[in-house]
């Protein structure tokens, strides 16, 4: 008997982040600064070394009313304006599917309520191979099985996997809930082509003739895409789902108004009835109440405020990081790619990721802080997080690391 329920599992997270992340903080303050690259930190900072958090986003937090950041949100799924911009702000006019938006303590409340409310215990849900830890941690702690596909074939989405996956699920079960973290996949910095998502939903029609389908689309990272706009196009792919299938987007305003802290998200539901939209979103509201009630006010507003007086400003603003994170990706990755250092293919996003297997992968990890490197490991690979090191920290460090490799 325990305290806790007897089938949740009580091992400690395996924490792949924080530690590497202390580890470096005390490399430098022994050796100094700009002895150390600290790839650990998985959020935006500038060039000087500190955290990105956006003008036109705080300014507009502080100027809110003190009894708006005292309130509590006026229902369960949200602020009614805030739903509105947020549906307006990601599809940006891509999508025809009915649709209900619940807000949510970040993108994870968003997968977390997906995983938790469309699997019943035993169920399996599909993930991608290399992914974000959260994800399978939410699996574990539902008691749900998990699945895996790999990612790439050579240099693109590996749809072989992707359907042999789902094929082997559907054996076992009448519904699939698949996670597909896109654009810029954390890790890898991947995104489908319109083409491989227009194949993802052909397949995923014909599975819908036999099984109910879930797609969680996760797109955490989609406001640093590099194609903006266009990198939402994709969305139209989804007008042509079946009637017997659901999409969840999960947004997060972590990254996309650099508000990691004030957690908030969404978690949009589109389906082609509004029968299948409803019986989402009820559930999906319940689950708020029975957990977090309701999401930061403070934060919604803000979202809303800035959509509708401070756009111009924080588009700036944000394009000018995007511009930067996209220097200092393409110079890691073109200077890996010089010195034959192999890494999976990057398009966009917060993090590059090297690729090899785990247990060269665990001596590397390890040679590197003895060279004051610091990464985070993922399943088969590295991580390199681009998005918190200078260009003057990138320049020369994909030399350092073949090297080390070299000598494993
Ligand atoms: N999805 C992915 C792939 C992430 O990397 C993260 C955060 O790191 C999230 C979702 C959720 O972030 P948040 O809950 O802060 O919105």
């Amino acid at each position: 008997m325990s305290f806790v329920k007897e089938n949740v599992n009580r091992q400690p997270i395996v924490d792949t982040v924080f530690s590497i992340v202390k580890k470096a903080k005390e490399d430098k303050e022994k050796i100094g600064e700009e002895n150390v690259v600290d790839a650990t930190i998985g959020s935006l900072y500038n060039e000087q070394g500190s955290l990105v958090a956006l003008d036109s986003v705080f300014s507009s937090l502080k100027s809110l009313d003190n009894k708006v950041l005292a309130a509590y949100a006026a229902s369960f799924t949200g602020n009614d304006d805030f739903k509105d911009r947020v549906y307006k702000w990601v599809l940006n006019g891509n999508s025809h599917l009915h649709h209900e938006v619940i807000a949510t303590p970040g993108g994870t409340g968003a997968v977390a309520m997906t995983i938790q409310e469309c699997l019943d215990v035993g169920q399996t849900v599909i993930l991608p191979e290399i992914a974000w830890g959260s994800y399978n941690l939410m699996a574990q702690m539902n008691n749900l099985s998990v699945k895996t596909y790999a990612l790439f074939e050579e240099d693109h989405f590996n749809l072989t996997s992707f359907k042999e996956t789902c094929e082997q699920v559907m054996k076992e079960q009448d519904k699939l809930v698949i996670v597909i973290n896109d654009p810029c996949h954390n890790p890898t910095g991947y995104s489908l082509s319109s083409q491989e998502w227009k194949d993802v939903i052909a397949f995923l029609n014909e599975c819908s003739k036999t099984h109910k389908v879930v797609l969680l689309n996760d797109i955490a990272y989609i406001d640093f895409a590099y194609g903006q706009k266009l990198a939402k196009e994709y969305f139209s792919v989804f007008d042509d789902i079946s009637e017997n299938m659901a999409v969840i987007v999960a947004f997060s305003l972590s990254k996309s108004m650099t508000s990691y802290g004030l957690r908030c998200g969404a978690a949009i539901v589109m389906a082609q009835t509004e029968d299948i939209v409803q019986e989402l979103k009820i559930v999906f509201e319940k689950d708020a109440r029975a957990t977090w009630s309701n999401i930061n006010n403070g934060a919604m507003a803000a979202f809303v405020d800035v959509i509708d007086h401070h756009l111009k400003e924080y588009d700036q603003e944000r394009l000018q990081y995007v511009a930067l994170l996209k220097k200092r990706s393409e110079l890691f990755v073109k200077e890996a790619n010089e010195v034959g250092l192999k890494h999976y293919p990057y398009k966009e996003g917060f993090f590059v990721t090297l690729s090899m297997d785990n247990t060269t992968r665990d001596a590397y990890h390890e040679a590197l802080m003895k060279n004051h490197i610091y990464t985070v490991k993922v399943n088969k690979g590295i991580r390199v997080a681009v998005c918190s090191l200078s260009l003057d920290k990138i320049k020369g460090l994909a030399k350092k690391m073949k090297d080390i490799l070299d000598t494993i």
